[in-house]
Parts: C-alpha cells; structure tokens; sequence
C-alpha cells in the first residue's frame, strides 16, 4: 500500500465533492475527492505521472500516477457541451507530466458565461485507491499539498480475479447499440454506465468503433471519444451475462440520465452565417437589445428541434431571505402552510402531466419527510424565520442525499433543491413556479434557469422553447422539456438577459443558438420548416397508435418486446398493438430464490394492465444456456447452448413450470394472455405443456381456454412446423436462436459476430418453411426475435408470410410508418429472390436497391 499527496491542480475555493452542482460528483458516482472553484485559468499536474487522457472536448483530463491511481481533472461543470471552444490543452494522451505541469489553459469568461459553474473537480476514479486528508472549505493555491490518495490494486486496469473465474464459465452476451446523447460518454453518463457493469461479476466491455473499454472504468470509457451516433457494442462475460447486456442496452438506450436526442444518428452540426455575440463579462452584460438589432447567442443544445416566437422573459430574482424570524407562533403557521401550498401545486402538476406523475409523487414524499420538517421547525422554534429555517434543512438534507452512493439518491438531492425553491416562493406569496401557466401563444421563455417544477404548469400548445442563460444539458427540467417536445438551448450566458420581452427570436436547438431580431425572410423559412416538422411528427403520433396496414391493404400487426413491467405504458404510447414476446426471466433475473406465484401474477397483471387490453404473449421461462437463474442451478454441461435450455428446463423442473402456468391462467381479463414456450424441438414438448396448462386450467376452475403457441428457434422445429402446427396454437419465429442454430454460430461469441446475421439465405429458407409448416393448419406465424426489429428484415418476413412483427418499443412507430408503405408484390419478389442468394449481405444489397430510402 502506498500514500501519495496530490497538489492543488488550480487555485482558488476548496471545497467537498459534496458542493459540487453535478449530482455524478456531488456523490462520488465519479470518484473519490474534491473541487476547487478556481481564481485562475490555467490547470496544472497534481503529481508526476503519464497522461492517460485529454476529453476530445479539451474539458478534462486523466494523469496516471506512477502507483496507478488515475486522477481525473474535470474543468467546470457541464463544460463537455461546449467541445473545445474556450479550452487549450497543453499535453497529449500518453506524455509523461511532472507536478505542476501546465495540462488544459481555458479561457474563464468564456467558460464561466457558459458552462453551469466553472468549479473543477479532481478525483481518483479507479477502485483500489482509498483518498483522505482533503484540504477544503479554505482558499488554495496551485501547488499546495490537497489530498492524499492511498492504495494500489490497480483494480480497474485489468479485470479482477473474481471477473476472470466468472469469465471462465463461458458465457458471454453482446449487443450493439447507437449512442443518443448529444455529447457522447462524458463524465455523468459514463460514470451512471460503470455503476450497472460494477454490479456484474464478470468483465464487461464497451466497443465503439475500433476501440474497447473496461466498462468499470470512468476514464477508459470517456477515453473512447464516443460522439452521437456512434454504435455501442456491449459484451460481457460470466454468469447472469445477458442479463447485463440487456439492462446496460436499456441504460444506454434511455441516455444514461443525459437527455436522448431523439432520431440522431450524427452529431449536430454547429455553423452558422450570423457572427456570434462574444458573451460579456458577468457585470457587463450591456443593454438589451435594440428593436431590429440582429443577435446570435451561442449556448449548448439541450433538447434538438427549432421554434420561432416572442421572447418571454423570466429571469428569477433569487430569494434572500431573512435570518432572524417574528416567532414561532408566526413562523411555524406560515411554514406549514406553504408547505401545504406547494403539496397542492404538486398534485395538480401531476395530474397535468400524468406521464410524469412519479417526479412529482417524489417531490411530495420528500415533503412529507417528518425529519425534514422536525428539522426546520427546531429552527424555527430557536428563533429563526421559516425562509432561513427551510432553506437551510432543505440545503443539509439535498448534501446528504447527494453524499450517498446511490445513483436514485441523486435525483432526490435535485428534486429536494427544487423543492427549496418552491417553498421559498410559497413563503414570499407568489405563486410557486417562474409563471410558466400564463404563457402566450408561441412563446419562447428566456430564464436563467427552469426548474421541472415550473414545466408541469405550462398549458399545451403554449410554449415553443426554452432559452436557459444557465444550465445543462442534462438536467431534470431538459428531460422534461424533451419529454414535452419543447426546443431547449441552455448556457446562453447573461447576453441573454439583453433581450427584451416581446422580442422576435428564433430557438435552433439543433444548433445551440437564440437569434435575436432575425430578418424577415428567416423567420418565414424557419416558420415554414418548423410547421412542416410539426406536420410530420403529429401525422406520425396519430397513426402510430393504428392498427398497422400495407400500402395494399394487409394487415401486419406489430407488437412490443417486453423484459419489464416499466417498458409497457411507453410501448402503448409507442404504437405497440400488444406484448409478442414477454421475456418473464427478465423479470426476475435479479433473485436469489424462485418469484412466488402471486409475484409472478402481480407482475403480469400489472403489464396486461399497461396494455389496456391489447394482447400479450408471456413465454415461459426460458433459462439456461446464456440466461443462468441463480435460484435454479443447472448441472454444468459441456455445451449449455446445446443442452437445458428453455423448455427443457421447464419439463425437468414441472413445479416451476405449473406456477407460472398459474400465474399467467389468473390474469384477468382471461383472453388477453397467450402462452408462449421456448425452444420447442418436438411437437410432443408442446403437448406435456399443453397436458399441464389443461391440468391447471381445470384445478382453478377456469372454464376459457388459453391459447398456446411454440417458438420457433430450433432448425427441427422450422423443418417441421407443419407437424408443430398441428399442436400449436400460434407459432412465433425466435430468429435469435434460430440463426444462431441454423449458421452454427454463437451468437455469444464475438469472433462470429460479424457473420451472425439472421438475413442468411439459410435462415431464411428455414423461415419460408416455417411459414409453409404452420399455413396447413392455418396457424398465425410472428417473428419476435430481433429481425422485427431491423427495417431491412421487414418487407422479407412479410413477403414470406409473417403477419405479426414483435419488435423492441423504441423503433415501432418507425416500422409501422415504413411498413404502411410497403406494397405485398413487392415484398414477396424481393424475399424469393433472396432465397436464391449466397449470402446476408447479397440480401441486404437487394432490400436496398428495392427500398433505397432504408
Ligand atoms: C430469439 O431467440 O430470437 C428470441 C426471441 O428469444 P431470446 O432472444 O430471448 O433467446
Ligand atoms: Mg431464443
């Protein structure tokens, strides 16, 4: 173990992590250490080492100390989305540093105006290393002894033992994912990222381009210079490794608390032909703007998509408040009565925003908290007026949130600074929000900072962007802006101040601007591209929720993948005409012991509840193989993927299998579930569930039947579907498995990667099968396996006779509008034609030249 003291990399206020205004740092998500607020504009070694990297944006940068502890430096807050401008960097990944280096030199006006905070943190992010003796709450100088780093495992650098034996157990899972988050993995999201793979006993992997990373490691994955658009591939190894993938998939998928740009694939362009306002100095922001003076402030995109319309401004006056107060007896009373007011302001906010009801539930909880109102009247009753008493209980309570390595607690911490805000705003008399609710028509509100609180009052229609002087990219109020479809720019600086009430203006969030007074002409072509936009989108959302039917009129219904029972409203919302394919082991993944049956049934009936009736299709467990359940230990096999696997599994463990049997046969209302089974290679399979379900059915006394259908992702089951068929309710296309199956490719194992593609000729010829089998008994053929989900397999399956696509929620209503335009002459030439190929990507050449616009 070795102890090494790190100097103070700039000069300036030192201060706990747990001040900083980014939640990732405020509780240690990132790492271990401190920040400084600095004084001066240059940032220097804290100790001699190997520079491990400089962020693309010039923002930050990781030393490797010569024990191995990587010591990250991150200037300012928020400072990613400004890609470079304002930052020099002085070194290169690679170069050997001694201490007080020069590193980054930025320029502190520039950054200050824009970014959320200039305070710089400086922290050890990988494990092994403990950090103690920080050197805060007092003025530094560069150079000074900050904190001492402790430790030297090393055990982020390489996997560890524990990894390497759950890597030895074979079982790996990848998947590939676009990244859409418009500043690629910087700090927060990466540091959100190795929380969920820390939690997996195997390594995790993150490959982007021609580079990989550790997925536990915060530096190695901000290293990999991910931008928007960039393909993810997830791989993991060890026990319970799908599973990982899976969710990690999801995280990423959701933006890793950074807001989704929705429908980018590239990252937004930032040109324009109007020169920028240079941001002023914060006590020189000059005049507002004259009427007919043309401006363009620079900020940072937050929520893509532009908006013309009359600036609004609602700068918040912060609130001082008075320390001494006029007694208890006055005090208290008023306390508790804007306390009442804001839980009243909190309910109709949830009410107008359903979809968003569970922010505000939160905020309610948190104001029902007896210590927190203990708290503040033990203030009160000390002397102090409500204001002081509240602001500081709600201060210390947001610190301790923020100090706990929870990453929920994060959100706490926020909602609970938001909440300081409304109370305050209770206790002036003014109505708890910035006035939001009294918007005009085709407003574009000018603030220096929205809360979410002051969102969920805003009428539809009325708001048509939000222009921030402060914050982030990332914050709560972007995510519901985003969710609310509003343009956002944020970090504009004071500049915006200058612009006056009424002002003309047009809101580019793709570019991160505000145009002050813009000539005529533009405001007419951004009005005209903006209606078309609208035009487009609500033409969308409205057919999304339809039944789904071809140019010629067939009817191909599309479906929902589900893993969780929170992915079903936003599926509904999506366009999903029912669950194809629920994956129950999904569900209870996680477990040490077997779900009970009543747990298993509160779960399916709260997503047949999300469905609002639409249909859902729960498969049966299917585990083993690359899917392991603790609470269900297998014998080792040689080949698992070749062994108890799926139904398998089900017939040798029958008392697993009858209660989830049970649990589905009590949804109600009765019809809307259809069981699925995994894995079926013989007809007689399907007939011992079948025998089952009719013996439970009979045991419960349920009188309607249930309709029972066979997965198809065994070769022999494809060969012989007609005979399958004959046992089957419905069948549906595992294309996953089957390609794996057909191709003799693990679909685990990243050196066959490339060649696994379920458009094989091979495994398409199986699908015709397949589809041929189960037409002799008339019987409904759904492909649920990922080739729903890719556009390109689309017009093939359907021109092979699919007629039900179970696709992954977030592409539906885009595979919905492509396959309304697709004609079922069409679809069937091309699918016979690739039949008639060598290869997936002969395949994929000729769905292209079919359909260029894919
Ligand atoms: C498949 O194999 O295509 C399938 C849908 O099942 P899973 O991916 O869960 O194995
Ligand atoms: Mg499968």
């Amino acid at each position: 173990m070795t102890s090494i003291t790190l100097a103070a990399p700039l000069a300036g206020w030192a201060m706990p992590l747990t001040e900083v205004p980014d939640p990732a740092f405020a509780q240690g998500l990132v790492g271990t250490g401190m920040a400084i607020d600095p004084t001066v504009n240059e940032l220097r070694s804290p100790c001699d080492g190997t520079v491990l990297s400089v962020h693309r944006a010039r923002h930050a940068c990781t030393v490797r100390t010569a024990g191995g502890a990587e010591v990250l430096l991150h200037l300012g807050v928020d400072t990613v989305g400004l890609n470079g401008e304002g930052f020099t960097a002085h070194v290169q990944d690679g170069q050997s540093v001694k201490t007080g280096d020069r590193l980054i030199s930025f320029d502190m006006d520039l950054v200050g105006s824009r970014a959320q905070s200039l305070v710089s943190m400086m922290v050890v992010v990988n494990d092994g290393y403990t950090v103690d003796g920080q050197s805060v709450n007092r003025e530094i100088a560069a150079g000074d002894p900050a904190m001492t780093v402790h430790g030297g495992s090393g055990a982020d650098a390489a996997p560890t033992p524990a990894a390497e034996a759950a890597a030895e157990s074979g079982e790996t899972a990848e998947r590939t994912v676009p990244l859409r988050i418009a500043h690629g993995l910087h700090a927060r999201p990466a540091a959100a990222l190795v929380a969920a793979a820390k939690a997996h006993p195997g390594t995790v992997t993150i490959l982007c381009r021609d580079r990989s990373a550790n997925a536990k490691s915060v530096v190695a994955l901000m290293g990999l210079g991910t931008v928007l658009g960039d393909r993810l591939t997830i791989r993991a190894t060890g026990p319970g490794a799908q599973g990982v993938v899976e969710s990690i998939a999801g995280l990423i998928d959701s933006g890793l608390g950074d807001p989704v740009v929705e429908g980018a694939a590239t990252p937004a362009a930032s040109t324009s032909a109007v020169t920028p306002v240079q941001p002023a100095a914060e006590e020189d922001i000059g005049p507002p703007f004259a009427s007919g003076e043309e401006a363009l402030l620079k900020g940072t995109i937050a929520v893509p998509g532009q908006a013309v319309g009359t600036a609004v401004r609602r700068f918040r006056r912060s609130v001082r408040v008075a320390e001494q107060g006029a007694g208890a007896q006055i005090e208290e009373p008023r306390l508790r009565q804007a306390l009442d007011r804001v839980v009243a302001g909190l309910t109709q906010s949830a009410q107008r925003m359903p979809d968003h009801a569970a922010i505000f539930q939160a905020h309610r909880e948190l104001l029902d908290d007896p210590e927190l109102l203990d708290a503040a009247l033990a203030d009160i009753r000390a002397g102090k007026s409500a204001e002081w008493a509240w602001q500081r209980t709600a201060r210390v309570q947001a610190d301790a949130l923020a100090a706990l390595a929870d990453p929920r607690m994060a959100e706490r911490a926020a909602d609970l600074r938001d909440l300081e805000q409304q109370v305050l705003t209770a206790l002036s008399g003014k109505e708890p929000s910035v006035g939001l609710a009294d918007l005009p028509a085709g407003s574009i509100v000018l603030a220096d900072e929205i809360l979410p609180s002051d969102l969920a009052g805003v009428p539809a229609g009325r708001l048509a962007g939000i222009g921030m002087a402060h914050g982030g990219p990332t914050s709560h109020a972007v995510i519901l802006a985003a969710a609310l479809g509003v343009p956002t720019v944020v970090a504009l600086g004071r500049q915006a101040e200058r612009v006056p009430d009424g002002a003309p203006v047009v809101l580019d969030g793709n570019r991160g601007e505000l145009l002050v007074f813009p000539p005529e002409d533009m405001l007419a072509t951004t009005r005209t591209a903006v209606a078309a936009r609208a035009a487009r989108r609500e033409e969308n959302r409205r057919t999304s929720r339809e039944d789904c039917r071809m140019a010629d009129g067939t009817r191909i219904e599309v479906f929902a993948n589900l893993g969780r029972v929170s992915d079903a409203p936003g599926a509904v919302v999506e366009g999903a005409e029912g669950c194809g394919l629920l994956r129950t082991e999904f569900l209870f993944l996680e477990r040490q012991s077997a779900p009970t049956e009543d747990e298993q049934y509160q779960q399916y009936q709260q997503i047949a509840d999300a469905l609002e009736g639409r249909p859902l299709v729960i498969r049966t467990l299917d585990v083993g193989g690359d899917k392991p359940l603790s609470y269900l230990p297998l014998p080792k096999e040689e080949n698992p993927v070749l062994g108890l696997r799926g139904v398998r599994v089900g017939l040798r463990e029958p008392e697993l299998l009858r209660a989830q049997i049970r649990a589905i046969l009590l949804v109600k209302p009765a019809g809307i579930c259809r069981i699925m089974v995994p894995m079926i290679a013989s007809p007689s399979e399907l007939q011992a569930v079948r025998t089952m379900v009719d013996e439970e059915r009979a045991k419960l006394g349920r009188a309607e039947p249930i309709e029972l259908g066979a997965m198809i992702e065994v070769p022999a089951a494809a060969l012989i579907a007609d005979r399958i068929g004959a046992v089957a309710d419905f069948l549906s296309i595992g294309t996953n498995d089957l390609t794996q199956y057909v191709l003799a490719m693990d679909r685990g194992n990243p050196h066959v990667a490339a060649q696994l593609d379920a458009l094989h000729p091979g495994v398409l010829r199986l699908i015709r099968l397949a589809v041929m089998g189960a037409k002799t008994h008339e019987r409904v053929v759904a492909v649920c396996g990922g080739s729903a989900s890719d556009p390109m397999a689309a017009p093939l399956l359907i021109g092979l006779g699919v007629t039900e696509l179970s696709a992954t929620p977030a592409v539906i209503a885009d595979l919905k509008a492509f396959i309304r335009t697709l004609r079922m002459e069409d679809c069937r030439r091309v699918a016979e034609a690739a039949l008639g190929t060598d290869s997936a990507d002969e395949v994929r050449r000729l769905v292209a030249e079919a359909w260029p616009g894919l």
